[in-house]
């Protein structure tokens, strides 16, 4: 038999949904996809999340998310989502070779920050490198940090690291940067940033005792090799993110970057009764708080959704 609600992807966002459409009575089957919990199990302290005034870990925040869907009926099966056939109704999921029905879909897979793919990155990941200025800058008060990447978003995180850094140095692996000309100017006029150009982060160094931190980058350059050392706090990483969309490619409309097309002020795709919602739908905002309220609301369009055919 179909199932009510189908939520595929368990961040802010999918474990909100699931928790409203619980208490709806809808009693939705969610699929936690490859990383139950998404980008919050990788953040240490989130101190901007409402409600928690001392700040809380990023998968302790994830546990009370889960717990709470949980509480209301949500089923929770930790499958990955490999296949969609939304021609008809019911919709069609498949997830780890099994095949699942729903006459609705809510789709919260979020995004996935891109890294550089160096192996130091992931030993301090979370201990001075970081993909979210706006989640970690507060704990760089007074110190240098690197923002590798030459995008808007390098700029906005650049600009962010300066109410808290006492330098920023972008690191860009070209000569001209992407950024709009208006974030460039931006950062461009900013005393406290300064540019390194044609260079990338080669290698990141730091202690793991007492306590783990970052010490300091090798960087290299883009045009001719030569590789040099330079003490750092910190390195932010703002080379893009990835929505996780391509399970739904060719079915929802997106963007030409992956993110996926929602009615403005609400969480209808082009096909009724698929709803998205959280940072696959979101390039601007990409906060838990932001991906948590639009989980809300899109349990509340497929619960009208379905009230509306008489559910
Ligand atoms: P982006 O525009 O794709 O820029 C990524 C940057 O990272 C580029 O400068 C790129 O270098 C660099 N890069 C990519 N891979 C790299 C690697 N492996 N090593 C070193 N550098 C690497 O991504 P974004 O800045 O996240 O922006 C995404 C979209 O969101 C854009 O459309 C942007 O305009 C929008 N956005 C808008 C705002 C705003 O308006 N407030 C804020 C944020 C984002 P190259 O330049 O050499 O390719």
């Amino acid at each position: 038999m179909a199932r009510n609600v189908i939520i595929v992807g368990s961040g802010p966002a999918g474990y909100t949904a699931a928790l409203y459409a619980a208490r709806a009575g809808l009693s939705p089957l969610m699929f936690t996809g490859p990383e139950p919990g998404g980008q919050l199990m990788i953040t240490t302290d989130v101190e901007n999340y409402p409600g928690f005034p001392e700040g809380v870990l990023g998968p302790d925040l994830m546990q009370l998310f889960l717990k709470q869907a949980e509480r209301f009926g949500t089923e929770i099966q930790h499958k990955m989502v490999s296949k969609v056939d939304l021609s008809n109704r019911p919709f069609k999921v498949t997830a780890d070779d099994e095949v699942f029905e729903a006459s609705t879909l809510i789709v919260s897979t979020g995004a996935s920050a891109k890294w550089i793919g160096i192996e130091s990155e992931k030993t301090f990941g979370g201990f001075g490198v970081s993909a979210c200025a706006t989640c970690d800058g507060f704990f760089f008060r007074g110190k240098e940090v690197i923002v590798v990447g030459g995008g808007d978003t390098a700029m906005e995180e650049a600009n962010y690291l300066t109410r808290h850094a006492s330098k920023v140095i972008v690191v860009h692996r070209r000569d001209s940067l992407r950024a709009s000309k208006i974030m460039q100017q931006r950062a461009l006029d900013n005393p406290k940033i300064e540019f390194v150009w044609n260079a990338v982060v080669d290698e990141i160094f730091g202690d793991t005792e007492p306590h783990r931190k970052v010490t300091g980058v090798r960087l290299k350059s883009t045009v001719n090799g030569s590789t040099w050392e330079r003490p750092i706090d910190g390195v932010f990483v703002a080379i893009g993110h990835q929505p996780n969309s391509s399970v739904f490619r060719g079915w929802l409309e997106m963007d030409e970057l992956g993110y996926i097309k929602v009615e403005p002020f609400s969480t209808h795709t082009k096909i009724p009764g698929v709803f998205a919602c959280g940072d696959v739908t979101d390039k601007t905002y990409r906060q838990a708080v932001t991906a948590a309220g639009s989980g809300c609301m899109a349990a509340i369009d497929a619960e009208r959704f379905l009230e509306s055919e008489g559910h």
